[in-house]
């Protein structure tokens, strides 16, 4: 995480006032991938690298915004906020400010500045640090208080909606809700989740494999379609299937021959993926170290044979890790088609696991990944 007290001092030399100041985490996915919006479970963990806010009020009714990354600011009269977006980082903190201002609050004049060491678009959510933080933020400053998955609710309507973006609720969801040395079990039907113990001992070692295939963008929409479309048929047998989330690998063995072939699979997918997600976090409750590693070696293969959402080289990093020393679990995380694979790794083993990997995948690859050692921390807190 930046130095909060370095934070508050270019707060401070910039706009004369010392900030309050919170911190606002990155996520990892640790199982659970397409299925949030098959209402069904996802398991992520919050990191520790964070985007930083501070915020004071202002006596000239504007709110001006800085972007300590980029030495940029933005600013414009808090009774006036921008209506469209503008294709830049203020997208993501304005959408905030007009979301809860069409919630009712009123906008008070404000300076925020944000600083955050979560790398940009690695599917790290750096996105969700910076909305959940500036939430955090501007939400005390005004003195409200708004539960924590309200509060992820309103940053995501801030990225559909303001910022253009669809994701679904759970980067926002875990920046607020996260805790260290945690895992956090989300139902995405109904936003109730738990946290499943991460032994101090494990390390979360996340590595880029540098690519994103072009398919990426219009494969998510086949994806989707393919996966609605079983369950459609599904539900002509059993109408309370209103989501796979509500369906078993017993009823695909019973109607499968009805689906299509690649809905099919990507049905499969889904189903097993949901059962692996709860039991994961079971593995974490009872310390199954060697089970939870078995079922993030089937997610990834799931992932890949039934989804058809990986790629040579994320296939090639998890092949990798799997014959390193200290390694529990390996698999792609994210929307697929490249990005980062998550990496549980026993914490001694972590430098030399982050040396090897990257030596090897560039020895095969030619492209040198980005490997970060990080550990589950707490979702958004005052800080300093
Ligand atoms: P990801 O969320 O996977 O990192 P996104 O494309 O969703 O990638 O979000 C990245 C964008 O979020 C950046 O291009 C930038 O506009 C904004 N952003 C992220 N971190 C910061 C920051 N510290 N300050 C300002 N804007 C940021
Ligand atoms: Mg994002």
């Amino acid at each position: 995480m930046q130095s909060v007290e370095q934070l508050k001092e270019l707060h401070l030399r910039r706009f004369g006032t010392v900030p309050q100041v919170f911190a606002a985490p990155g996520r990892v996915n640790l199982i659970g991938e397409h299925t949030d919006y098959a209402e069904g479970f996802v398991m992520p963990a919050a990191i520790d690298f964070a985007t930083l806010a501070g915020v004071t009020q202002r006596e000239d009714g504007r709110v001006v915004i800085r972007a300590e990354n980029f030495d940029e600011e933005r600013s414009f009269e808090a009774e006036a906020l921008p209506e469209m977006r503008s294709g830049e980082w203020s997208d993501y903190p304005v959408g905030v400010l007009r979301t809860l201002a069409e919630e009712g609050y009123r906008i008070p004049p404000l300076s925020l500045s944000l600083w955050g060491d979560v790398p940009l678009g690695s599917g790290l959510s750096s996105s969700a640090s910076v909305e959940v933080a500036t939430a955090a933020a501007v939400t005390r400053l005004m003195g409200t208080a708004i539960d924590g998955p309200a509060m992820a609710r309103l940053c995501q309507r801030a990225e559909n909606e303001f910022v253009g973006a669809s994701c679904g609720i759970m980067d926002q969801f875990v920046s607020v809700n996260g805790a260290a040395n945690h895992a956090l079990l989300l139902d995405c039907r109904d936003l109730s989740y738990r946290l499943a113990p991460i032994p101090k001992s494990v390390a979360l070692v996340i590595a880029n494999t540098m690519v994103k295939h072009s398919i990426a963008g219009g494969e998510y929409g086949t994806r989707r379609a393919e996966v609605e479309l079983a369950c459609r048929i599904l539900a002509r047998h059993r109408p309370e299937i209103r989501f796979l989330r509500d369906a078993t690998v017993v009823d695909l063995e019973r109607w499968g021959e009805e689906i299509p072939e690649a809905a099919r699979k990507r049905a499969r997918h889904i189903i097993t993926e949901n059962a692996r997600t709860t039991a994961a976090a079971e593995a974490l409750e009872t310390q199954d170290m060697d089970r939870l590693g078995m079922l993030m070696h089937e997610a990834h293969l799931s992932y890949s044979h039934d989804f058809e959402a990986s790629c040579a080289e994320a296939d090639l990093m998890v092949e990798l890790a799997g014959r390193l020393p200290g390694l529990i679990g390996a698999r792609l995380t994210g929307g697929g088609f490249g990005g980062c694979t998550v990496n549980l790794v026993e914490q001694e083993f972590a430098a030399e696991f982050k040396s090897k990997l990257g030596a090897q995948y560039r020895e095969r690859t030619g492209i040198e990944p980005e490997i970060y050692i990080c550990h589950a921390s707490d979702g958004v807190r005052r800080v300093g």
